[in-house]
Parts: structure tokens; sequence; C-alpha cells
């Protein structure tokens, strides 16, 4: 079995991953890392909680760490998972003041992140469009920037971003290393890659997510008052393993226990729990000792279970896109599947939003 070892990372980047309880690669960074070391381009193919943060910050960090004068960039699409990143590179940046992170992102104050790009940070971690905020009065900010890494790349595009990463692309030094993370491989993203990177190496982990054709979609129309006892009819009525979707940690623990209440075999996964708890769930949901999978929308990439029948639309998702990627855990390798929302009135314009992006990707 492999271990961190085999990557020769300098013993501060090893004393930190020991620190943090990483001892085994994942998939992804079993196969991202030797060709980021490298100083290649890679595209991963990987979804939230394949362990791709430390599939690109490793590499990044030891690269920068060889290379004194060169910086590194990560854009990612919210400030959430900005947030995330840069915690994590902070933490394996240890003492080591060189490569500590500087958080470039919207909401926060503009003065204070000037300030701090003074100080010249190696890794800025970033939300694209704040950083091009910067870069209309700094238009030198990236030009040392020789590695960047784009993560959930095809979410930045749905999120219409594509102007600003443009924009930031041409702000970059060329030759550079690119590092492209998507769960999903449609063609604006793989256009991207086109024109942005060089003989990239494509990772994959997982089935990506498959065209959505063979899902059938339904639609109820309830009030939340009774949203539960539809619920309950609809669970009996069909047959299989269903996972359903709340908008909520909090929601998604309340309807679990309601579930268990009428007997079903529940098991749930939200941000709140423990890696180990979100495995023993994922894994007892498809081994079948769990017909219920409750979950926020950290399900809705992540999961590639093939038995699962139903995906059943509790809340609506917050972000249009998701629902593609929730729907999309349903019909894998082949086989059929179904989708149901329950829309209250007040899902009225996200329905819209949806039903929108649906048209647009011939669903
Ligand atoms: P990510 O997909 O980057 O969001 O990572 C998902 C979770 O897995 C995070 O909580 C990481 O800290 C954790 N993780 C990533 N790589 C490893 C590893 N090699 N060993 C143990 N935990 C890991």
């Amino acid at each position: 079995m492999s271990t961190f070892e085999q990557f020769q990372f300098p013993p501060s980047i090893g004393k930190e991953l020991n620190a943090m309880g990483f001892v085994k690669p994942t998939l992804i960074q079993e196969k991202a890392i030797p060709i980021a070391l490298a100083g290649r381009d890679v595209i991963g193919m990987a979804q939230t909680g394949t362990g791709k943060t430390a599939a690109f910050s490793l590499p990044m960090a030891v690269r920068l760490m060889n290379q004194p004068h060169q910086t590194g960039l990560v854009l990612a699409p919210t400030r959430e998972l900005a947030m995330q990143i840069h915690e994590f590179i902070k933490k394996l940046s240890g003492k080591n003041s060189q490569l500590q992170p500087a958080l470039i992102i919207g909401g926060a104050s503009m003065n204070q992140q000037l300030a701090v790009l003074r100080r010249r940070p190696r890794i800025l971690v970033a939300t694209p469009g704040r950083l091009c905020d910067h870069l209309r009065s700094q238009p030198k900010l990236l030009n040392r920037s020789s590695i960047l890494v784009l993560d959930e790349a095809d979410r930045m595009l749905d999120m219409g971003f594509l102007p600003q990463i443009r924009t930031i692309l041409r702000a970059l030094p060329k030759p550079r290393q690119t590092m492209m993370f998507s769960a999903t491989f449609e063609p604006e993203v793989k256009k991207l890659t086109h024109e942005f990177m060089y003989k990239p190496e494509v990772v994959t982990i997982g089935a990506p997510s498959k065209p959505v054709e063979k899902i059938e979609q339904a639609v109820i129309q309830t009030s939340h008052k009774e949203k539960n006892d539809i619920l309950l009819d609809e669970l009996n009525a069909r047959q299989g393993a269903v996972l359903i979707f709340t908008r909520t940690k909090h929601r998604t623990d309340r309807l679990s226990r309601y579930l268990e209440s009428y007997g079903y075999k529940v098991a749930r996964i939200h941000g709140d729990r423990s890696q180990a708890q979100r495995r023993m769930a994922i894994e007892g949901f498809a081994r079948g000792h769990f017909r219920i999978l409750v979950a926020t929308d950290i399900a809705s990439r992540g999961l590639d279970i093939e038995n699962i029948a139903h995906v059943i639309n509790y809340d609506l998702p917050q972000v249009p896109e998701d629902y593609i990627h929730r729907i999309g855990r349903t019909a894998r390798n082949g086989r059929g599947g179904q989708a149901l929302c329950l829309l209250t009135p007040d899902d009225r314009q996200m329905w819209r939003s949806i039903s929108r992006l649906t048209e647009r990707k011939h669903i």
C-alpha cells in the first residue's frame, strides 16, 4: 500500500501531513501528485470529498519551495470553497511563512486585502470576481504566478465566471503550470482546457456525471405542511434505494429522525458529520443496509453509487446547477432512474431558474 513517503516531500511538509493525520494518499492524490510535481498540466476529474484539495496544494507548495521567485494562484467558485482551500494550505504551510496563503474573496474588506497583497504573499486563494477587482488597480499582481489551479471549473463556468477567468488568464505568465479540477467534463469545460492548458494529463476518479436522458423527472406541487405526508406516500409507492436532498444540515437531521420514526432505515450525511460517519453512511447505503440516504448538497457531486433508483428533492438546491448534479446520482452506469421534486410556493423562482438551465442542457 502506498504512503505519502513515495513522493519524497520536504520534511516540513511531511511533518504537517502527519499532524493532519494523512498517511495514505487518496486515489486522486496518488494519480495527480506525480504529474503535478513534474510541472505538467493536470485535469483532475474529481469531486469534493475525494481529497482533491491536497492533490493540487501539495505539489504546488513543494514546487514553490523550489522556485522562490514564483507564486501560485488557486481560483474557486465560492467563498466557502476558497475559505476551505485557504485553511488547508495554511495548515500545510505550518511555520513556513513564505507559503502562508492569502484569501481574496468577495464580501471581505478590500482595504484589508490590499494590505495583505502588499506583503506579496506567494499563494493566493481567490474567487474570480474579487481577484479581477484587484487586477484593475494592480495589473501586474499575477505576473509571477506560474502555477494556476482552477478548482470546480465546471461550477465556475455555470456561475458565469468565464469573462473573469479569461481576464485572469491574460494576466498570468506563460509558460505556467495549470491544474484544473472539475466534477464534469462538459463541452464548455473542455473548450477551456483546449484554450489554456498545455498537453494536460487527465486523471479520473469515479465515473463523471452521466448524461441525464435516462432520468424520468417528476414534480409534485405541495405545501410545507403536506410535504412530509407526500414524501411518505412516495416512498411507499416506490421501490429501491432513495437519495433525498434537503437544504440544510438541520433539516437533514430532522427529516432522518422523522423517517426513522416511521420505521425506515435511514443514513444521513452533511458537513457537520465526521469523515468516518459520512463513510459509514455512504457504505451502508451502497450495501443496502439503509434504503434511504438523506443529505445536503455535499452529496450532489461526490456520490457514485450504482443502485440509486430515486432522487427526491425534498428541498430545492440553492444553486440551479446543483439540481443537475443531484439527479445525476441516479441512472448511473446505464441504468434508469427517477427524480422527484417536492415544490412549495416559495420555490417558484428557483424552479424557474432550474427549468431554464435544464432546457439549455437539453434534458
Ligand atoms: P477534499 O476532497 O479535498 O475536500 O477532501 C475531503 C476530506 O478528506 C478533507 O476533510 C480532507 O482533509 C480529507 N483528506 C484528503 N486527503 C486525505 C488523506 N490522504 N488522508 C486522510 N484524509 C484526507
